[in-house]
């Protein structure tokens, strides 16, 4: 990567002028991670967003504010009730990484084995992007291809909002790696809300061993409206999974990230389950 300059603006105003001024030779710099894969061939500019007051966690609204900016490992060190972005940084890489990967720059980019474009679809998380004035982004839309169409014009991903799980509803986070720090081979969130023992409703999505992250539509229509009884999360993965492409992935056979497909889903959506009705986390 060839950079030629570096910006620092201290002000959200700044960088999207900044941003503006440069057009196509900004190059948004957050946690800088990504370069390694992604590398930058033509000369840019650097705005690294880290000074811009992007960062933080708030409640609001009954859930979470996240800054763009916020680094992982504070995503990690929060606990308050309802907040489980703890629970997917926890598995991320190394302590090193999180130190430095931002959530913004974790989903403003998405690699296969991205982690929270898994689990902010299943929470039904909400973008916030500035351009000119601010918009919110749900997961659906945000999720549905790479972002970065959404910041072609000079906009920029603020915040993350993201709801609290409790009060009936849980939420499951499962990843499988093939040694620790490794990338993952299949990752899987569900969030599930109960009616008594009936799912009242549920949200699955996965990553790493399907092309793109992505809800599972197919598995919550297995799922919603079912009495909780013993089996029932692994029949509706193996049904809901079973007209799913899956890609072989490190070595792996499409055959086998299936069958681990199907596990983990199941997994996610029993932890899910115990957490929305009290149990284990
Ligand atoms: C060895 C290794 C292993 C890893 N393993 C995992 C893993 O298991 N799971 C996982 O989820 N991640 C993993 N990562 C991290 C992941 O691949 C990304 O590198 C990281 O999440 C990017 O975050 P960042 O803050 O460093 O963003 P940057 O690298 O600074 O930016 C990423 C991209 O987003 C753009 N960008 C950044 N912030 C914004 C914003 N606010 N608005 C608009 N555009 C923006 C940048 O221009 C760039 O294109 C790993 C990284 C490495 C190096």
């Amino acid at each position: 990567m060839s950079i030629s300059d570096f910006r620092t603006p201290h002000r959200l105003d700044e960088a999207l002028s900044t941003i503006k001024q440069l057009g196509p030779s900004a190059l948004v710099v957050a946690g800088g991670t990504s370069f390694i894969f992604a590398p930058v061939n033509e000369d840019r500019v650097a705005v690294d967003i880290n000074g811009a007051g992007l960062d933080g966690i708030r409640r609001e609204n009954g859930g979470f504010r996240v800054g763009a900016a916020t680094r992982l490992s504070a995503l990690q060190k929060h606990h308050e009730a309802g907040w489980v972005l703890d629970r997917v940084a926890i598995h991320l890489a190394s302590q090193q990484l999180r130190n430095m990967s931002t959530l913004g720059g974790n989903i403003a980019r998405i690699f296969p084995w991205s982690d929270f474009a898994v689990a902010l679809q299943a929470l039904g998380a909400t973008m916030v992007i500035a351009e000119n004035g601010e918009r919110q982004v749900g997961a659906d839309e945000y999720f549905s291809s790479q972002p970065a169409r959404l910041f072609k014009n000079g906009g920029l991903l603020t915040a993350v909002i993201v709801p609290a799980v409790g009060g009936g509803a849980g939420f499951g986070y499962r990843k499988q790696t093939q040694a620790s720090f490794g990338f993952s081979l299949m990752t899987v969130a569900a969030c599930m809300e109960l009616e008594g023992r009936t799912v009242k409703s549920v949200r699955v999505a996965a990553g790493a061993g399907i092309p793109f992250p992505s809800r599972l539509k197919a598995v919550e229509e297995a799922v919603k409206g079912q009495a909780v009884k013993e089996g029932v999360f692994a029949d509706a993965a193996a049904r809901g999974l079973a007209g799913l492409k899956f890609k072989s992935n490190a070595g792996m056979s499409e055959e086998y990230i299936a069958n681990l497909a199907r596990v983990l889903v199941g997994d996610a959506l029993t932890e899910a389950w115990q957490s929305a009705k009290g149990g284990a986390a």
